[in-house]
């Protein structure tokens, strides 16, 4: 072989101009690697995911007549991708090493560490063909340190690649964002309607074997089934699934909440974002499949394609940008000194708060939570109670199937967080209970009263929400988007506000009992 190819677990990009030729000179190499199931303890429904879908795409690779070298945990025991690497070139006598540009900045740092020796081989990085948006032009839309706001990027990703933009160079439907369409709660007479999750079952024992073997930590419920997509026909079964099934009600419903169905856990969101992350689906063609199911079925309006559009065209490229132009800085903020630890019920879902209960349950038990559930849910409770980011990255980054850094990152410490001083989000995602309530049906059955603040059997985020804000008062208070919001405060006699905060406190101090 002259050449050596490097995939990575998050390439699975069988469209990739690499296939596009045969040449029996390069030798591909796909693997399993400890450094990589372990930086993190990662879900082991997430490691599963990951592990089959390079063993389906190496399998695929080696039917379209390409030289593959698939190496499992058993070959490459506890090297480095580097080691690995070095000892394949020399056992072929490579000259050539091509990588496909990483999106983690930890893997970005490995190859640079390659690519600047001068020995022979020779490394070279190539695009990875899959983002709309080209790498090299993030620095002159993203400017580091700096608020960027997504609706901003997001309108300008509309024009540039014509999406959803009527003959006169307007947004379809006439708005930019139906965001206020997207705010509906799921009543009881919905529930039944809420189809059930495309699942797949693939069979997972030979992996759960040898995570196990190779003593990888991990967290969660283990299934010898996967439910999730590991190749790219699956990705477009789940796809025209959603585009058939869930698409039509996706942008009603997308901030719901409910415990109340065994589908609840999936509702009308994709379940793609693996795939996407994968890249077994490229997402132009997410878009384009989606776009085209609006178009040809008057059941899917304008508000539910515009919400999907948004979140892919929109947030998915945004949160690259943001991530890209603030590394390595992104991963020291922590703009409200937050220094607690992250309460032991993240790990096993056993709280009284229903709420949270639910959000953490189902994570164990799917690797997956939707986006309100790891915003309002996990993410609203973390900056309320003052958790460290660090500790709060760690769990977001191991329990989700869909969780790398690059996505995980802006999304906890920015937008959740807060963590950033508001370069993402314009104002802390902080609620009290009164939301949980507006948006689920958790609070119904909960051992904790919503509508109480300051008794024993209050809802402990009713408390805390306050604390937090007046806590934050000097800074948030100039914000017009919640300046408003002290009046209530200030309404309130001193008692009431005294017995706010010492309730605020107790929750605190007492955070393993909740
Ligand atoms: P859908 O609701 O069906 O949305 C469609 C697609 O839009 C998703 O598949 C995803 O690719 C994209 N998308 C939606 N929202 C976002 C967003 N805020 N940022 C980037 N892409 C988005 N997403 C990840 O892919 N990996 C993560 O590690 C991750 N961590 C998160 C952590 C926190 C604290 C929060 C608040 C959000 C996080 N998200 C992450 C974003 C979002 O919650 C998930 O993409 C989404 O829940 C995945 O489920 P879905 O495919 O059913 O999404």
């Amino acid at each position: 072989y002259h050449t050596l190819r490097v995939i990575l677990g998050d390439q699975l990009n069988a469209a990739h101009s690499w296939f596009k030729k045969h040449d029996q000179g390069v030798l591909y190499l796909i693997a399993e690697l400890h450094p990589e199931a372990t930086y993190v303890t990662h879900h082991i429904q997430k490691l599963c995911a990951f592990f089959l879908a390079i063993e389906r795409f190496a399998d695929a690779l080696k039917e379209n007549g390409h030289q593959v070298c698939y190496l499992t945990l058993d070959d490459t025991l506890n090297q480095s991708l580097e080691e690995v690497i070095f000892s394949l070139t020399e056992q072929h006598d490579i000259l050539r090493v091509e990588l496909q540009r990483p999106d983690e900045y930890r893997v970005l740092a490995q190859y640079h560490a390659l690519t600047t020796t001068n020995s022979t081989p020779v490394f070279n990085i190539v695009d990875s063909e899959h983002f709309l948006l080209p790498f090299n032009e993030i620095p002159r839309l993203f400017h580091a340190k700096n608020p960027v706001r997504m609706e901003h990027f997001y309108r300008k990703m509309r024009l540039r690649f014509n999406i959803l933009i009527d003959d006169q160079g307007q947004p379809e439907g006439g708005q930019w964002n139906y965001d206020n369409a997207n705010r509906n709660k799921l009543k009881t007479k919905d529930l039944t309607d809420i189809p059930a999750p495309l699942c797949f079952q693939h069979d997972v024992t030979h992996l759960l074997e040898r995570i196990q073997r190779h003593q990888i930590p991990s967290i969660g419920q283990a299934e010898s089934t996967l439910l999730w997509p590991v190749t790219s026909q699956d990705a477009l079964n789940l796809l025209a699934f959603f585009c058939e099934q869930l698409l039509p009600n996706f942008g009603r419903f997308q901030d719901a909440m409910t415990n109340q169905t065994s589908h609840s856990w999936s509702l009308y969101h994709s379940r793609l974002s693996f795939a996407l992350n994968a890249k077994l689906i490229s997402p132009k063609h997410v878009i384009k499949a989606a776009i085209s199911a609006y178009q040809e079925n008057e059941n899917i309006d304008i508000a539910q394609i515009e919400g999907f559009v948004r979140q892919i065209l929109g947030w998915r490229e945004y949160v690259r940008g943001m991530y890209w132009i603030n590394m390595p800085d992104y991963q020291q903020q922590n703009a409200l000194n937050a220094e607690r630890d992250l309460p032991s019920y993240f790990w096993n879902g056993q709280t009284k708060m229903k709420c949270l209960a639910s959000a953490i349950g189902q994570s164990l038990d799917y690797a997956y939570a939707h986006h309100i559930q790891r915003l309002m849910v996990t993410g609203n409770f973390c900056m309320l109670t003052e958790v460290q980011p660090e500790q709060v990255d760690k769990w977001y980054l191991g329990i989700y199937v869909d969780a790398l850094e690059w996505v995980e990152l802006p999304n906890t410490r920015g937008m959740s967080q807060f963590a950033d001083g508001g370069w993402i989000a314009s104002k802390p995602y902080a609620a009290s209970g009164s939301y949980m309530q507006k948006m689920s049906d958790y609070c119904g059955n909960c051992h904790y009263k919503v509508k109480e603040k300051t008794s024993e059997e209050s809802c402990p985020l009713n408390s805390l929400y306050w604390r937090f804000m007046v806590k934050h008062r000097q800074h948030l208070a100039k914000n017009h988007r919640i300046g408003m919001i002290y009046g209530n405060w200030d309404k309130q006699d001193d008692t009431q506000k005294h017995a706010v905060l010492e309730r605020a406190e107790w929750c605190l101090d007492n955070i393993e009992l909740l």
